[in-house]
């Protein structure tokens, strides 16, 4: 399989290092809902870890839940985004935290992502952290100014060479810089110390004072407590090169003295919207709540997603996502059809039901004669995939095998094979049919006009008996600070 390596700015051969891959990519930070352009990179690092898996390797992934220390500024000024989420929210920092991750993992579940096998909070590692710090004083890579304890970037000759910085002009531009206590206007915090007179809600005691770790410091501490000094690949969105990535880079091989520390870095591409970064302080962003409430399907922007390769930007436009969902649709239909044929035409055993009003979605069990899969797709799909990741063109094989002469029981099997990596839920599916859609839709809407009714007349009896109504119809209703939504269950 080739990947495409940031560090090398080539695809290369991909070979770990030992049996297992082992696999680190950074995660949210939780202090609001992720947005669908973070969840295009989750996405990206989940097909890459199936690839990994279908193409017979196992697999050690870590990722990590940022919980402290990942400030609104990258140049360490700024507050840290944890507690500033929790006063916007009047609530604790450990409440938003759990907060926040309760909802990343509903994002990751709907969309099909496989969980990690670990995911470290930065909360839970603090003495790892403190340690590296302590082994890189040790080696003279620090030094304290009043606000905290910095890496010194100048002891790191390679400093800036995977996102080949301008070292130079950054440091002409550092007149300007905020912190003139700094060295070298690259170095970063290690350790901050809580301010006096600062009312934190998480803060440590360490060897340098009471404060907290800086952000960069939880991903070496952590990949190196759980995957080792060397891992094989390590990933995250490009705007990870420039600052977080480098400086886990130079904490990672001056603490361990091994380089290098990820053999492998990729990067996933931005979402956009209307042509410019989606981001959380850009505040520009959609979450996968948004698009569910418009009758998007989680699925349906993963299948958006793997129409584009992860190494090129995508614009977002629901325009486009009507299309994506369109295609989805299509596809699910497509296996669909060819599971009723084959069952109605007694073919394989197997069992397609409705119930008598079109409402309850259509169940199938399909037991198919054969593991024969279509070898010439199948090989067109691989060598898609292993050419980093090139997801569009497997999609274009899917289309080409359905359209193909193959038997419905080979261009499931095939299909099902393929689906291991596009995680796109094609096996369990019913009726994607507009009328069935919409008569259901319009009946929980009206329940839940009655319920919202039902609870200002205080009358929660019947209001707990339409809630059971609308979910056995297939919404979940939720309520929120907007009024009463409706979120169509799987
Ligand atoms: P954060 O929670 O801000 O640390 O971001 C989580 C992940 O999403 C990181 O890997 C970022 O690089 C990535 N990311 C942030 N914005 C975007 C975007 N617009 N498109 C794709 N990935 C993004
Ligand atoms: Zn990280």
């Amino acid at each position: 399989m080739k990947l495409y390596n940031s560090l090398s700015r080539h695809s290369e051969e991909f070979t770990p290092a030992g049996k297992t891959v082992s696999l680190y990519t950074c995660g949210p930070t939780v202090y609001d809902f992720a947005h669908i352009g973070n969840l295009r990179t989750y996405i990206f690092e989940d097909v890459l870890k199936r690839a990994l898996k279908f193409s017979g390797y196992s697999v050690k992934h870590v990722m990590n839940i940022t919980d402290v220390g990942h400030l609104t500024d990258d140049a360490d000024a700024g507050e840290d985004k944890m507690e500033k989420g929790a006063r916007r929210e009047k609530k604790t920092v450990w409440d938003i935290a759990q907060m926040y991750t309760d909802a990343f993992f509903r994002d990751i579940k709907a969309l099909n992502i496989l969980l990690s096998d670990e995911t470290p909070r930065a909360t839970k590692y603090i003495p790892e952290q403190i340690a590296m710090i302590h082994e890189l004083e040790a080696k003279g890579h620090t030094y304290r100014t009043s606000d905290g304890v910095y890496f010194d970037t100048s002891t790191f000759p390679d400093y800036g060479k995977m996102a080949r910085l301008d070292i130079k002009g950054q440091q002409e531009g550092a007149r300007v810089e905020k912190n003139t206590e700094k060295r070298n206007a690259t170095d970063f915090a290690l350790w901050k110390f809580s301010l006096s007179g600062e009312q934190r809600a998480m803060e440590w005691e360490s060897p340098w004072g009471k404060g907290f770790p800086g952000w960069h410091i939880e991903c070496s501490a952590m990949a190196r407590a759980l995957l080792g000094d060397q891992i094989d690949i390590h990933c995250g969105g490009v705007d990870h090169m420039p600052v977080h990535h480098t400086n886990e880079i130079a904490q990672s091989e001056s603490a361990t003295g091994k380089s290098p520390f990820a053999r492998v870095w990729m990067h996933g591409e931005f979402l956009l919207i209307n042509d410019g970064r989606m981001g959380k302080s850009v505040g520009n962003f959609v979450t996968l709540k948004d698009l569910e409430e418009k009758g998007f399907k989680a699925l349906a922007y993963r299948y958006f997603v793997l129409t584009a390769h992860y190494r090129s930007k995508l614009n977002f436009t629901w325009e486009d996502l009507k299309k994506a969902r369109a295609e989805y649709r299509n596809l699910k239909y497509a296996v669909e059809r060819m599971m009723r044929e084959d069952i109605a035409q007694g073919i394989v055993v197997g069992e397609s039901s409705a119930d008598t009003n079109q409402i309850t979605v259509i169940k199938y069990a399909y037991k198919s004669n054969t593991d024969q899969i279509s070898q010439q797709y199948m090989d067109e799909f691989t060598e898609a995939i292993s050419d980093d990741l090139n997801t569009p063109l497997a999609l274009q094989v899917v289309w080409k095998l359905l359209a193909s002469n193959e038997s419905n029981q080979i261009k499931l099997q095939t299909l099902w094979k393929m689906n291991e990596v596009f995680g796109l839920d094609l096996k369990t599916r019913g009726d994607f049919s507009k009328e069935v859609m919409s008569a259901k839709k319009n009946q929980a809407e009206s329940f839940k006009k009655e319920r919202v009714e039902a609870k200002k007349q205080k009358d929660f009896v019947k209001a707990d008996a339409l809630k059971k109504e609308i979910e056995s119809l297939g919404y979940f209703v939720e309520d929120t600070k907007d009024g009463s939504i409706l979120i169509e269950k799987d």
